[in-house]
C-alpha cells in the first residue's frame, strides 16, 4: 500500500518568536511545490501562533509539543486541543520519549493525551520507543507492544485512521547515533503486524509509521527507502533550515 509521507520537525524547547518566523519562512519555501508528501513543524506553544501565520497559505501543518486531554480548566502547564487549534494547529505529538523519561508520562496518561486528541479532532503522533537497556535485553518488542496496546487503548478503527506512530528508539534521539535502516525497518514492520492484530488490515496497512532518531540529510534517503518506514520525525536537524529542507527533500 502507498502511504503518503510525513516529515516532521520537533522544535522542542528551542526558538523564540524572531527565529521561530524566521526558519518557518524559509522552511515554508523550500516546502512549496512538494505535493506528494506533508511536512508538519511542531514548535513551541508559544510561537505556535506566530508559525502558523508565517506559514498561512503553505502546505505546512502544524503540531503542538503535547496536548491535554480536557477542554480547559485547571490544569497549569497544560494546553488544550482547543487551544491548539486556535493557534492554527491541527495535530500533536504525544508520548515523546523527553516526556516519558524526563516528566514521568505512563502509558496511561499518554493514552488520556491521545484519546483527548481525537475526540477534539487533533492529529495524534503517538511516540514509542524502547531505551538502550531495554535493547540490550531483548526486551524491545515487548516495551513496543506495551506502549502500542496501552497508548492506544480505547481507540477506535475509525480514531486509528486518524493517528500517525513514530518509533523513536531512544538510544538515537539526540546521540548522533541512528538505528540502522536495518533495525528500523523491522521495528517498523513488529509494529504494524501488531496494529493488523489490533484493527482491520487495510487501517494497518495505511497507517503512517514514522522513524525518528538522529536523522539526517546524509541518512534520510536509505531510511525513507524501507517499506514500512513513512516518514520522520526529526529533532535536532529540524533546527537548521538547511538540513530539514534536505530531508523534507528526500528521494
Ligand atoms: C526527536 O526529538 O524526536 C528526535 C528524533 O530528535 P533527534 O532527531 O535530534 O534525534
Amino acid at each position: 500500500m502507498k502511504r503518503r509521507p510525513l516529515l516532521a520537525g520537533n522544535w522542542k524547547m528551542h526558538n523564540t518568536v524572531i527565529d521561530a518566523c524566521q526558519l518557518a519562512a524559509e522552511i515554508g519555501k523550500c516546502s512549496a511545490g512538494l505535493s506528494d508528501r506533508d511536512v508538519l513543524l511542531a514548535p513551541p506553544y508559544t510561537v505556535l501562533s506566530e508559525v502558523a501565520h508565517v506559514l498561512q497559505g503553505s502546505e505546512v501543518l502544524i503540531a503542538s509539543q503535547n496536548v491535554c486531554w480536557e477542554e480547559q480548566g485547571a490544569f497549569t502547564g497544560e494546553i488544550s486541543p482547543a487551544m491548539v487549534k486556535s493557534a492554527g494547529g491541527s495535530a500533536a505529538i504525544i508520548g515523546h520519549s523527553e516526556r516519558r523519561q524526563i516528566f514521568h508520562e505512563d502509558n496511561g496518561m499518554i493514552n488520556k493525551r491521545i484519546l483527548g486528541a481525537l475526540a477534539f479532532g487533533l492529529l495524534p503522533i503517538l511516540c514509542i520507543g524502547e531505551t538502550l537497556e531495554e535493547r540490550e535485553g531483548e526486551k524491545t518488542y515487548q516495551v513496543l507492544e506495551e506502549q502500542i496496546r496501552k497508548g492506544l487503548a480505547g481507540v477506535s478503527s475509525e480514531g486509528m485512521k486518524e493517528m500517525v506512530v513514530a518509533y523513536e528508539p531512544v538510544w538515537a534521539i539526540g546521540t548522533g547515533k541512528t538505528a540502522t535502516k536495518e533495525q528500523a525497518q523491522e521495528a517498523h514492520a513488529f509494529v504494524r503486524k501488531l496494529l493488523s492484530e489490533m484493527y482491520e488490515k487495510d487501517i494497518a496497512d495505511s497507517v503512517r509509521i514514522l522513524y525518528g532518531g538522529s536523522v539526517k540529510p546524509a541518512n534520510v534517503d536509505e531510511l525513507m527507502a524501507q517499506i514500512d518506514i513513512d516518514g520522520a520525525l526529526v529533532g535536532g536537524a529540524a533546527l537548521n533550515a538547511e538540513s530539514f529542507c534536505r530531508i523534507i527533500n528526500f528521494t
